[in-house]
This record gives structure tokens, sequence and C-alpha cells, in this order.
């Protein structure tokens, strides 16, 4: 959501270089995961074909609108075939529950209590996206299991704000360098991550090795029983982290917001990310669209809508 942000502060007549120097996502303590074992990328492929042990579920938690320039670059000569137009757009999570490791949440869902923690400039950006709650974490958690933990994708707002929501003992799992991350701009949005996670405990930082087979950057054996997968996908962010689950209906793969829309995985079209990311953000599509192509039995789903032809919650 970076640029209608971005036009916001222009608008408001910010200078972006406010600051010399960046400022991290969040200084919230980060530590080393305690899950995930290194593997390859063959190793998962593998998994494939043995039965899936987890259940899966995504579950809607909010929509928003965002002109296209939100999703793809418009300064990229690969848009330019793209009309003009809006994106409906829905913020998800997704529910796995382990028969043994139990209920984790794949990426937060939205707190009503947000909008509350945000500097004035974050609370206008977010109304500016005329964002519409479907139900919050905290309604969609009354009368359910308390998931234990939450894999992120990556720390942006429309991410993890679900975690107020959650008890401050969940433990919240994210890619290296995620939280590290330097922007000038993060001053000026006032740290929102820094404001979501207050409370809870130590960010633990998936330890990705190089995936020997080179189709990641990075591939983890989650559990260490091959029914969930963190794969390192930089770009987006720095962090960026997807996920390939082995669930009893069939394999999924969450991919977070490395493709967030159907312009980027159906089309290719590039998403926008600073000059310094553009090489890693188009990488990263690309190998996850062709880990997709080669296992057609996989489900895609992208970081704000459904695929053409797979059942979504509309309007998405
Ligand atoms: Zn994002």
């Amino acid at each position: 959501m970076s640029r209608p942000i971005m036009s916001l502060l222009v608008g408001l007549g910010f200078a972006i270089a406010v600051s010399a120097c960046a400022t991290p996502t969040t200084r919230h303590p980060v530590i080393a995961a305690d899950l995930g074992a290194p593997a390859a990328s063959s190793d998962m492929a593998t998994s494939l074909a043995r039965p899936g042990v987890v259940t899966f579920q995504r579950v809607a938690f909010a929509h928003w609108t965002g002109g296209r320039g939100t999703f793809i670059d418009r300064d990229d000569p690969r848009t330019a075939e793209v009309p003009q137009g809006s994106e409906e757009a829905t913020i998800y999570a997704y529910v796995i529950d382990h028969p043994r490791f139990g209920r984790v949440l794949i990426d937060a869902g939205v707190s009503a209590e947000l909008d509350d923690r945000l500097n004035w400039i974050m609370r206008r950006s977010v109304r500016d996206l005329n964002v519409r709650i479907e139900r919050t974490t905290a309604q969609w958690l009354a009368g359910q299991t308390a998931p234990g933990a939450v894999f992120l994708t990556h720390l942006h707002f429309d991410h993890v704000g679900g975690l107020i929501d959650l008890p401050l003992a969940t433990a919240v799992y994210l890619g290296p360098g995620e939280a590290q991350e330097g922007s000038r701009i993060n001053l000026l949005l006032g740290s929102p991550a820094d404001a979501i996670l207050e409370g809870h405990g130590p960010l633990r930082e998936w330890a990705f090795q190089p995936d020997p087979e080179g189709d990641f950057d990075g591939v983890l054996d989650v559990f260490g029983d091959g029914s969930v997968w963190a794969l390192s996908v930089p770009g987006h962010s720095a962090g960026s982290t997807a996920y390939m689950v082995n669930a009893i209906d069939g394999p999924k793969l969450i991919v977070g917001d490395a493709v967030s829309t159907r312009l980027g995985w159906e089309d290719g079209m590039p998403q926008p990310v600073p000059a310094a990311a553009r090489a890693a953000a188009d990488r990263s599509a690309e190998r996850l669209r062709r880990f997709a192509t080669a296992h057609p039995s996989v489900e895609v789903f992208l970081g704000h809508q459904s695929r053409t032809g797979q059942p979504g919650t509309q309007p998405d």
C-alpha cells in the first residue's frame, strides 16, 4: 500500500527526505525462529505426493479499493497496455490446524483498534483506501481456538493489524530482514508495526539457507514433517515470505504480496517497488509462478485477490 501513502504525503507537501537516515520498519526485538528445518525445493515438491495432515481455511477480514497504480508499477513500460481503473482488494488470513502443533494463522486479519494506534498521516492514508471491515480478528476469535502462532507474509499493516486482537503470548514469525528494512517514510508514518506489536514477545525470524536447487532464495520445512513450508520471496519487502501448505484437501500456496493481484499473477504485471528491489520482486514472482505451473495441483492464494476460476469471497 505504499503508493497511495506516498501520493498523500506529496499532496500534503511533505518533503519525503525529512530524515537523513532510514528508519526500520519496527524496532521490536527479533530472535531466531525455533521452527523450520532448511530444505531443498525438491523436498517440498516431493511432499506434494504425500497425503496432507493439516486443515486449511481462508478467512476474509476486510475489503478496500485502490487505483491500479497501487498494485502495478505505472512507471514500468510493461504496464502501458493496462487501462486506468481501480482494483478491489481483500485482507485475508489463513487458518491452519495441525494435529500435533495446533492452530497457526498466516497473517493476522484486522483490528478495530488499529485506527487509534496510528499517527494522523497513517490514519488518513488508511481512510483514503476506504477499508470496509467484514469481521475483525477479535470477532473471528470469539468461540474459536486461539492460534498459538502467526506466520507473517510480511509486516505491512494490512497483514499484521489483527495481532492487536490476538493474545500477547501468540508467537509471531517473519522473514529475515523484514523488521530491520529501512525506509525514510517509516518515520513519517509513525512505525505502525511498532504500534501493532506493542506488548507482544520478540519476533521470530525464519533462518533460511540457500535452496540447493536455486528455485527459491530459501526453503524451510516448518514443522519438519512436510506439512507447512516457508519460502523466501523478497522484493515486495525485504523479508517477504510465501507458505506452501500441504492440506488434507490439497496443497495451497500462499504468496502474500509477492503477488497481490490477478494483474500480477495472470498478466505478469510488475508491482510498484523501489528501484533497488525491482530485480528481487520480479524474480520472486516468477519463481512462484514457475512452481505453480510445474505443480498444477497447487491452489494459489494471491495477497489481495482470488485467482480467476477459484472460489473466493466476493467481491474481492
Ligand atoms: Zn504489502
